[in-house]
């Protein structure tokens, strides 16, 4: 992450940009440019060691107006209030574009729980849910896993709240294990919804996937079954990439006529970091982090943090590159938006490609409040539904407005959640 880089200033400068095209009413755009409330805390934790450690902690409620705040938590060293403030607004809009009935909150807390035991971890969880309690719950507020939390991370935190509830209430959180309160198919869903866009893009670009290659950055839940679908669809995923925590540097991952998904997830631990010498020994190049942006592809697919396709990078995109999907929250800034733009480039705007997981984490609270599970046909056909009618929704505005596509995305969002706000009497 660059020093200068401020998710939640690119965050406004989004969103200012589409209410000035949108000739939004100035109270509407001042309600909506601001986290409605947000909790900042500490997490006291008694180390294996015997130590205390004292974490910092974060809960954003960006906008309810149609619905409980919902977004997941993040668990990482460089997480910042701005970060939060950032994925917490951008999940109203993801909610929004979906037409899913829930607002958009965020969550983290500042550590590394690649260096953390089991046991440390769950006491993390358990104090983040004490610090928050009488403010989140499933008519308030919905958390669900993200970038280093897991199902397991999730229903420590269901625990921890249904103990101090006195009662049983799976709504209360998403991204739980299947069989204790989850989805089937949510551990896919973002990737797949990732796919199902790239899908429909490939479609109005008039190419076929099969044959199409890309290239991927990361290798956690999104870039693992992202690479699964786009393989099984006959593309060529020719590189991920990764994070490894040894060397605290990140590398990509090259093999030019296509990554195994499978046998990556063999040798990468439980975040997605590969072992390298495994992955050498296989055959595969391994590059420095930030060449899985060079490759000569058709789609590049950025599935990691923030502010990665920016001035500096933006530069490095192959002219072979007819798509970008973009996987992660926040991957490109509005320094780089232009240069994309003016390079005809299509783009699957973050709030849009990736909104499969909180689409998924929906459905989810709807089999928790029916208290009956649906197969995984069932849940990926519905996801898949959600999905297609979003991005044809951005196309068809984008086309209409001649507008580029993030805008597009926006204007429809920003529109949804204004009304929501002039219907209540809010502005
Ligand atoms: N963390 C995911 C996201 O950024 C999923 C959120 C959710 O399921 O609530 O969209």
């Amino acid at each position: 992450m660059s020093e200068n880089f401020n998710a939640f200033e690119m965050a406004q400068a989004q969103f200012d940009r589409v209410a000035d095209m949108l000739g939004l009413d100035p109270g509407v755009r001042e309600l909506l440019r601001w986290p409605m409330r947000e909790f900042h805390f500490t997490i006291p934790v008694r180390m294996d060691d015997g130590s205390v450690r004292i974490f910092r902690g974060f809960r954003v409620h960006h906008n309810d107006l149609r619905g409980p705040c919902k977004g997941g938590i993040r668990f990482h060293p460089q997480e910042t209030a701005d970060t939060v403030r950032a994925l917490a607004t951008w999940m109203t809009w993801k909610c929004a574009l979906a037409d899913i009935p829930l607002g958009g909150g965020k969550g983290g807390v500042i550590c590394d729980p690649r260096r953390m035991s089991a046991r440390e971890q769950e006491q993390l969880c358990r104090g983040w849910i004490r610090q928050v309690f009488k403010n989140v719950g499933p008519e308030l507020d919905v958390p669900a896993p993200d970038v280093m939390t897991s199902a397991q991370h999730m229903l420590w935190m269901l625990d921890e709240y249904e103990t101090l509830a006195g009662g049983h209430y799976p709504g209360f959180i998403t991204g739980k294990p299947v069989g204790m309160g989850g989805s089937l198919g949510r551990k896919e869903a973002t990737g797949f919804g990732v796919m199902f866009c790239v899908r429909e893009a490939a479609k109005r670009l008039g190419r076929d996937l099969k044959g199409m290659t890309a290239a991927f950055q990361g290798f956690g839940n999104v870039a693992q079954y992202g690479v699964r679908w786009f393989t099984q669809a006959g593309g060529r995923a020719v590189c991920v990439s990764c994070w490894d925590g040894r060397d605290n540097a990140a590398y990509t991952y090259r093999r030019a006529d296509g990554v195994d998904p499978d046998f990556l997830v063999s040798i990468a631990d439980s975040y997605g970091a590969i072992d390298r010498e495994k992955a050498r020994a296989a055959g595969y190049e391994v590059l420095p982090g930030e060449d899985w942006i060079k490759q000569r592809v058709d789609i590049l697919v950025p599935c990691a943090l923030e502010n990665q396709i920016n001035a500096d990078t933006v530069k490095h995109i192959a002219d072979s590159v007819v798509l970008i999907a973009e996987g992660a929250n926040g991957p490109t800034t509005p320094e780089a938006d232009p240069v994309i733009k003016q390079r005809q480039i299509f783009v699957i705007p973050d709030f849009l490609c990736n909104a499969g997981g909180v689409t998924c984490s929906y459905f989810e609270q709807v089999q928790a409040n029916m208290n009956y599970y649906w197969e995984k046909k069932e849940v990926l056909q519905r996801l898949d539904s959600v999905m297609t009618k979003a991005f044809h929704a951005m196309a068809d505005m984008a086309e209409q407005r001649g507008v580029y596509m993030r805008d597009a995305a926006y204007m429809i969002a920003v529109d949804r959640v204004a009304q929501a706000a002039r219907l209540r009497g809010r502005a």
